[in-house]
């Protein structure tokens, strides 16, 4: 499918890295990180723009420096964030940060490095900002995040761009907002910023933020303060199972549309539709437990679970799953529910899909290459999957497997007083 037709990928066979690696397993197709990126390069020629790929989608240096290597900015909301884009050789004049809470010493580093702007979302972070840049005789570069009270019409836990989120500040007050701005001695307004959620599939409440925040940058031009760029956020959505979403080009257009010929440089923070069709994840079938009544389910338990892969728990997201190479001996067709071995109702990879298996069977989930590794933890105990990177006929491993010791590491077991 997509990135990995015949289930193999710059020139490897999933069923070599399953055999290499063990497991459950993340695997990246190089070649197709590069070409998502390059569909938004081609998409904007001729257009200022700059991409800054939304670390938190997936934060693996290997990624990264793929990324960095082609030039792309990050966006990132963390000082752990940062730290990973530098080590990737990303440039900190670069990264745009986000997040609606920074800490003081967040604050601190990223001023340290020279990131690109801070996106700020309280008048709090303006007011702290502004005292540490000031204090440091520096001018930090910042845009307002505005909240433009769209439905993004995505799963609530996703939608960001509502009055009712708890991110940006409403237009009105970011208008207030932006003059304070313009008299603070440490802070240097570039840009106006918006985000409204992820996983969109369909373009007008993108074009209906950017109008929006455009009628914002001429309403601020007419007091006198001059923006230099829009950036739109992320949010594209990705053809998980019929999801059916605007192509690359397509949403740049409705953006290009709304800003017209205004001189204005456009950023976006795409991740998911970045990385998640460059990614899978390598499972195999451990116990099938086919239903017994009729109108009971039947259940294969797979050896990957929500603490590797929690989307499906979390946003009733539907992967697309297949078996990889031929059946085992004593294959049984049914519809299986694909389930992890964790202790929970919840943990379940996939729903009622029709698949022919038995047990030992190799299977792959696509579009995991987003919010999969990056939303992995440790629960149960579990050590988190390695993550290869596939380039040129080559298996990378851009992270090792866990150890069951890696997982305890820091932790102290108190003696018993007797
Ligand atoms: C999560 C996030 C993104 C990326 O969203 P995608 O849906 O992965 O494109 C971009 N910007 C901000 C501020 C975010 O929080």
């Amino acid at each position: 499918m997509g990135a990995f037709p015949e289930h193999c990928a710059d020139g490897v066979a999933l069923a070599a890295v399953a055999d290499a690696f063990d497991t459950p397993c993340y695997v990246y197709s190089q070649t197709a990180l590069r070409a998502r990126y390059q569909a938004f390069e081609r998409a904007l020629e001729g257009v200022d723009a700059r991409v800054c790929f939304a670390v938190k989608a997936n934060p693996n240096i290997g990624v990264l420096g793929v990324l960095a290597d082609l030039g792309s900015g990050f966006d990132i909301v963390s000082v752990g964030e940062l730290e990973r884009v530098i080590t990737a050789g990303g440039a900190p004049e670069d990264i745009v940060f986000s997040g609606v809470g920074k800490r003081r010493d967040e604050l601190e580093r990223a001023l340290d490095v020279g990131v690109g702007c801070f996106n700020i979302e309280s008048e709090s972070e303006l007011e702290r900002l502004n005292t540490l840049a000031t204090r440091r005789s520096q001018s930090a570069p910042i845009s307002i995040r505005v909240n433009p009270d769209v439905d993004a019409r995505t799963h609530p836990f996703i939608a960001t761009g509502l009055s009712e989120n708890k991110f940006g500040v409403d237009v009105e007050s970011a208008a207030t907002l932006y003059q304070r701005a313009a008299g603070m001695d440490g802070i240097e307004i570039v840009g106006v910023d918006c985000h409204i959620g992820s996983q969109l599939t369909d373009l007008a409440p993108f074009s209906d933020a950017a109008e929006r925040v455009v009628a914002l940058i001429d309403r601020l031009a007419a007091e006198g303060i001059d923006i230099d760029h829009l950036d739109i956020g992320g949010g594209l959505g990705v053809d998980y199972q019929a999801d059916n979403p605007p192509s690359i080009a397509d949403y740049v257009a409705a953006v290009c549309q709304a800003v017209g010929d205004r001189d204005l440089r456009l950023i976006f923070e795409p991740g998911r539709v970045i990385a998640a069709d460059a990614g899978v994840l390598l499972t195999r079938v451990d116990t099938l437990k086919p239903a017994v009544a009729t109108d009971a389910r039947s259940f294969a338990v797979v050896d990957a679970a929500i603490n590797d892969l929690i989307r499906p728990a979390l946003y009733d997201a539907a992967h697309a799953v297949e078996r990889v190479g031929a059946a085992g001996d004593g294959a049984v067709t049914r519809i299986w529910d694909v389930v992890g071995p964790i202790c929970e109702t919840g943990d379940c990879l996939a729903n009622e899909r029709e698949l022919t298996l038995a047990e030992g069977d190799l299977l792959v989930v696509y579009s995991a290459g987003a919010y999969g590794s990056a939303m992995a933890s440790n629960y149960n105990t579990r050590p988190r999957a390695p993550e290869v990177m596939l380039a040129d006929g080559d298996m990378i491993e851009v992270r090792a497997r866990e150890a069951v010791a890696d997982l305890m590491r820091g932790e102290k077991r108190l003696l018993p007083e007797r």
